[in-house]
Order: C-alpha cells, then sequence, then structure tokens
C-alpha cells in the first residue's frame, strides 16, 4: 500500500496528549542542566544506565531517578524550550504535558516555583508554533490526600496554560471511589480531568473506573480490545484513547509493537490519539509512532491524516 513518508508525516498538524516532562528528559538535557561546575545528585557515570531500565519497575526507578535530577523549580523550566523545538519539528502544535506534581511536592519543591517556571515558557513556546498546557498528574498508590494540592494548584494556575488533573501510577492499589471526590471538585472549577487506566487493569477495572471518575481521556486502556461491548461505549461516548505502542511494548505489555490492538479501537470507531508516553525512555517520537503505527497496521494516508486530526480534536485547547 502506498505509505507517506517521515516528512509527509511531519507536515501533519497533529497533538501529543500524553507525554510526561520527566519521561522525556534525554541525555543532552541532562548534560545541559548540569554544567561542568554543577554537581549533579547522580554521579554522570550512572545517567546512561537510566535509559537501560527492565520492565515496569525498572522504568519506575528510572523515572524517579530522572525526577531527582530535577533539583530545583528553574530545572523543570530549563527543559521546555528542548523539548518544544523537538516537538516543533515533528508538526507537533499542541502538547499537553504531564508533571507528576505530587513527586515533587514529596520531595519538598514548591508546587507554585515548579509551575511558574515551566508556565512562563509558553510564550515562546508559541511563537515556535507549539501550543502548551499542563496537566498535574497524581500518584494513584499515594491515595487522594496526595492528589487533593494539585486541584487545588491547577484551580489558581488555570487561566496560566494548568488543563487539570491526572491519575496515574499503579492501578491496581486503590480503589477509584477515593479519588471521585477530588475529581468532581476538579469539575466544577472547570478544569480537565484525565487517567491511565487498563495499561495492566482488566476491563472489568477500566469501566469502574470510568464510572467513578468520569474521565476526559483515557491513557492507554490497553485491555479494553479485549471487551467488544466496551469498545463501543468508548467509541459511543467519544472517549479518546492515548495510545503509546513503543511504550506499551517497552514495559513489556506487549511480545512485539505489532501485538497492540490499534486495529480493533479504530475498527469499533474509538478515537484513538498517537502519544509518546516517556519519548526518552522509551526511545521514541510522535513522528515514530506515526511512522510506526502506518508500517505495523498498513494504515493508508487517508487515515493517518484522520489521526493525526483526531489528536487536535481531542485536545483540551479552547
Ligand atoms: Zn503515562
Amino acid at each position: 500500500m502506498n505509505q507517506l513518508s517521515r516528512s509527509d508525516l511531519a507536515r501533519f498538524p497533529k497533538a501529543d496528549l500524553h507525554l510526561h516532562l520527566e519521561g522525556a528528559i534525554l541525555p543532552g538535557d541532562l548534560r545541559m542542566l548540569y554544567p561542568r561546575g554543577r554537581r549533579p545528585p547522580l554521579p554522570r557515570s550512572t545517567w546512561p544506565a537510566l535509559y537501560r531500565f527492565n520492565g515496569f519497575r525498572g522504568f519506575l526507578r528510572a523515572f524517579a531517578a530522572a525526577c531527582q535530577l530535577l533539583q530545583e523549580p528553574a530545572d523543570f523550566g530549563r527543559l521546555i524550550p528542548r523539548l518544544v523545538s523537538r516537538l516543533a519539528r515533528q508538526g507537533v502544535r499542541r502538547a499537553e504535558v504531564f508533571v507528576s506534581l505530587p513527586v515533587h511536592l514529596r520531595r519538598g519543591l514548591r508546587g507554585e516555583s515548579i509551575l511558574e517556571a515551566i508556565l512562563e515558557k509558553r510564550s515562546a513556546a508559541r511563537r515556535k508554533g507549539v501550543d502548551l498546557g499542563f496537566i498535574l498528574d497524581g500518584v494513584r498508590q499515594w491515595g487522594a490526600e496526595a492528589l487533593e494540592p494539585c486541584v487545588e494548584l491547577a484551580r489558581r494556575y488555570r487561566e496560566q496554560g494548568v488543563l487539570g488533573i491526572g491519575l496515574g501510577g499503579d492501578e491496581s492499589s486503590r480503589r477509584p471511589d477515593e479519588f471521585a471526590p477530588l475529581f468532581r471538585r476538579a469539575r466544577r472549577f472547570d478544569l480537565h480531568t484525565v487517567m491511565h487506566v487498563g495499561e495492566i487493569g482488566s476491563p472489568e477495572a477500566i469501566e469502574r473506573d470510568l464510572r467513578a471518575l468520569e474521565p476526559q481521556r483515557l491513557g492507554h486502556a490497553l485491555r479494553a480490545a479485549e471487551d467488544p461491548v466496551l469498545l463501543d461505549h468508548l467509541a459511543s461516548k467519544c472517549l479518546p484513547v492515548e495510545v503509546a505502542i513503543t511504550g506499551n511494548w517497552r514495559m513489556g505489555l506487549l511480545r512485539r509493537p505489532a501485538d497492540h490492538p490499534l486495529p480493533r479501537f479504530l475498527e469499533h470507531g474509538v478515537p484513538v490519539v498517537l502519544a509518546t508516553d516517556d519519548p526518552a525512555f522509551f526511545r521514541t517520537t510522535l513522528l515514530g509512532e506515526y511512522a510506526q503505527a502506518q508500517r505495523l497496521f498498513g494504515l493508508s494516508p487517508t487515515r493517518m491524516r484522520a489521526l493525526a486530526r483526531q489528536s487536535l480534536r481531542s485536545s483540551f485547547a479552547p
């Protein structure tokens, strides 16, 4: 079948809606953060090992180490211009970036200072053609208490580019009901809500999470593919699913990338948004994800264009 080249794919305006700031730190970013004379909290010799993790646990350790290397709020801001340049080259016009704020609050950093450091980079990003928003991502196993300050901070910085809250972490750890009052409060403040589901959780767990929290977009929802009724439900509700093929594979959730159920999502009419998740750790780019989806599943140029359009349509851009 006729396939589009990477430069064709780069020309489509698109959005990355599932991208973790801490998971997008490349080795070059670390060298930028720690020029000669600034002492890193982890020795430079250990950095390459961060990108060679094994499985889910290994990934969590690597992610935690990357967080540690963000020592002060300004470090978060310093990452943004380089990230934006990379996105702009791929035709990304809109990025909704997760920040794992509870992790940094627990490390003793001030949430306001982190948000101000990243939000002030938005106007420069816009000049490069990339519209940036941020989602404050909770850690499920830490419970509702750890997410609560995020709702308050998101409300305070809503006008400046914080879009809302998310829920990530260990899906099997806490029942969704615990977070329901916070999600309701977020909606009352006109904040957006998203969550990671079905990476490991069963279709029943996905349904339970949806009922309790009513998120506006789902991260992964991989196992929804096991249940055609659930897929039809996602389609009828127009609930976008953020699909990160390389990430799911590198986490050991798929034997090979071609095992991703993307075609099943599309057959059922689920709005699919291709995404990178943690591009530095998964060694991928959004363009790479588009090229891979096209190649693995033989998607037509019309379908590829529709996926790019779907990503923009599923964004929280006004
Ligand atoms: Zn994620």
